[in-house]
């Protein structure tokens, strides 16, 4: 059953869309996501439009609403990180504007709350756990890497000795999908481990103070599992590698706004997000050429897209009114990569 899903799974890009719920405080309001159907439609309402553009439906592999669990989301990514251990190479990313939902999905909102706990967790938990499963026919051992992609530099978020050394980029198959072999490559053996690997991270992601939110995130995080398998029986070696990525907001910034550094961080993240569009819609569309080396992004995520590897991207709406404009772009960034 399982070995079945995953084989739909090979090679495709799935594209499922989350529904952020309104926070507490905010009721009655209403909500620009007017229906979700049951395969993967839905319809968002713009009232500050007329005619066609009122209405909007757009088609995705799952969409998930406001109810749904942290649970459910994981169960619906599970064949996919579960391959990892028969040695694919999985990116799962999450797209949306500052406060659509993006780390609540990656990370959750409360690492001490294990039923809160996102798609990072779950996955390595996961990982662990169906290794030792099949520990009496293949040996595996599990290491971790933690960069950041700020401003088109690639830094390891492990590494909090302030020195922030830039880290090169180097695609050669010698080194068995390490991409950027000077981050610091972890042993882990269990989900405490990672836990304490994640807080050192996320305490060394850069944050900046933008209008929209305070602590918004500005950087690309990429959080990597490499997967060493030894097949007891024959010594035969499998590798697979998990890429999980919370990418920096996706809001335009409006260029009367912001100055100095914050619009030129805004235009590495916008020419990033669009280099990491043009990669999966032309994987999409089985494209002969894939312009992997527009970023720095698609560069480090080169041997994980594409080829047999496997692709999910959650996009993130906020349903509010206000957010009516980010959503439609939002959405329209997923519909040409799905
Ligand atoms: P982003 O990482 O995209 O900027 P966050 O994940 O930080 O957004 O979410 C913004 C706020 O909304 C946080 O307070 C978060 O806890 C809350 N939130 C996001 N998604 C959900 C959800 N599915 N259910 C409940 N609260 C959520
Ligand atoms: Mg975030």
């Amino acid at each position: 059953f399982l070995y079945n899903q995953v084989q739909d799974l090979k090679g495709a890009i799935r594209v499922y869309c989350r529904v952020r719920p309104f926070l507490t405080g905010q009721s009655n309001v209403q909500s620009t996501v007017d229906y979700i159907g049951e395969n993967g439609d839905m319809m968002i309402v713009n009232p500050f439009k007329q005619g066609k553009d009122a209405r909007r439906v757009f088609s995705f592999d799952k969409v998930f609403g406001t109810s749904v669990t942290q649970e459910q989301i994981y169960a619906d990514t599970q064949p996919l990180i579960r391959s990892v251990l028969d040695g694919y190479n999985v990116c799962v990313f999450a797209y949306g504007q500052t406060g659509s939902g993006k780390t609540y999905t990656m990370s959750g909102p409360d690492l001490s709350a294990e039923e809160t706990w996102g798609v990072n967790y779950r996955a390595l938990r996961d990982l662990f756990y169906i290794s030792k499963e099949r520990s009496d026919s293949i040996k595996y051992e599990v290491f971790v890497q933690m960069i950041e992609i700020y401003n088109e530099q690639v830094r390891d978020l492990l590494v909090s000795d302030g020195s922030n050394r830039r880290l090169d980029i180097r695609n050669t198959t010698q080194l068995n999908g390490l991409n950027v072999p000077d981050a610091f490559l972890v042993p882990v053996t269990c989900t405490r481990d990672v836990l304490n690997l994640m807080k050192i991270g996320q305490k060394n992601r850069a944050v900046g103070a933008t209008a929209l939110n305070e602590r918004s995130s500005r950087s690309h995080s990429v959080f990597t599992v490499h997967v060493r398998g030894r097949e007891l029986v024959s010594n035969s070696i499998l590798r697979g590698c998990l890429h999980l990525v919370d990418l920096a907001g996706s809001e335009r910034v409006d260029k009367s706004e912001a100055v100095g550094e914050r619009l030129k961080e805004a235009q590495h993240i916008n020419r990033s997000l669009s280099a990491l569009g043009d990669v999966i819609s032309a994987l999409a569309q089985k494209s002969l050429h894939i312009p992997y080396r527009n970023s720095k992004l698609t560069q480090v995520l080169q041997d994980s897209l594409g080829g047999h590897a496997k692709t999910l991207m959650f996009v993130h709406i906020n349903p509010e009114l206000n957010a009516i404009g980010e959503t439609i772009s939002t959405l329209k960034f997923a519909e040409r990569v799905a």
